[in-house]
């Protein structure tokens, strides 16, 4: 937390949430906003002029992969913590396809705990969906929930049986939590490497229909509306 006065000055600041759009100055006081208008001057502190640039409240990023544990070589809570607070971010929703995947409430304790010792902003665990992210079995939903997991994924693997999707909505339902889907049918997609179509035809590549994404996307919203369970499609 800062401990000085900051003045931010001639910023344009942006806020929906209380529709504001205007160019200001802005005092902060020990890390928290005290005043906001024109020409604002402090006694002692530091001032930025900030014209041109935009002010604004700090960013949410509901996909990101923190990779710890596992894949460390990529990325850290330290290091994808810093990344999302030098962007503007000050909350990541962090995705389970860690190694091994997060589908148990001890793997969001880590997490937690490891955000805790080395986040630089506050971190939300996604827990995984099912066992592994292997699409078989119910991961321990409620367990995470309890340790702090705010939503539930398999990343960038389809619960391929609709029936497991089911019970998966049905019962994440009952905890108020959204499901965060990749929507690919992977028999559809088969081997494709580009999208089905004429250039996919011309240069000799296996092509993967959109028909592979739609047909999952609209599986998931009728089990969305069987269950009444919120989903969000991300990928
Ligand atoms: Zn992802």
């Amino acid at each position: 937390m800062r401990r000085v006065a900051l003045l931010l000055r001639n910023a344009r600041l942006v806020d929906p949430a209380v529709k504001l759009d205007r160019v200001a100055d802005v005092v902060v006081r020990d890390g928290v906003i005290v005043e906001v208008g024109k020409d604002l001057a402090i006694p002692k502190g530091e001032t930025v002029d900030l014209a041109g640039k935009v002010v604004l409240p700090g960013l949410a990023d509901i996909h990101v992969h923190l990779r710890e544990p596992g894949r460390e070589d990529k990325e850290t809570v330290r290091s994808g913590t810093r990344a999302a607070a030098r962007g503007g971010f000050t909350a990541v929703c962090a995705m389970a396809n860690t190694t091994p995947v997060c589908d148990t409430g001890s793997a969001v304790r880590f997490l937690v705990e490891r955000a805790a010792a080395e986040g630089k902003v506050r971190v939300y665990p996604v827990g995984a969906l099912t066992v592994g992210s292997a699409g078989e079995a119910l991961a321990e939903i409620g367990d995470m929930l309890a340790e702090g997991a705010v939503a539930f994924s398999d990343d960038g693997r389809s619960v391929a049986d609709a029936g497991m999707m089911r019970l998966v909505m049905d019962y994440v339902k009952r905890f108020g939590a959204p499901v965060l889907a990749h929507c690919e049918d992977a028999g559809l997609a088969g081997r494709g490497v580009v999208n089905e179509g004429a250039v996919s035809t011309r240069m000799g590549l296996s092509g993967w229909p959109a028909a592979a994404e739609e047909v999952c996307v609209a599986r998931d919203i009728r089990l969305a509306e069987l269950t009444g369970c919120r989903l969000h499609v991300q990928h």
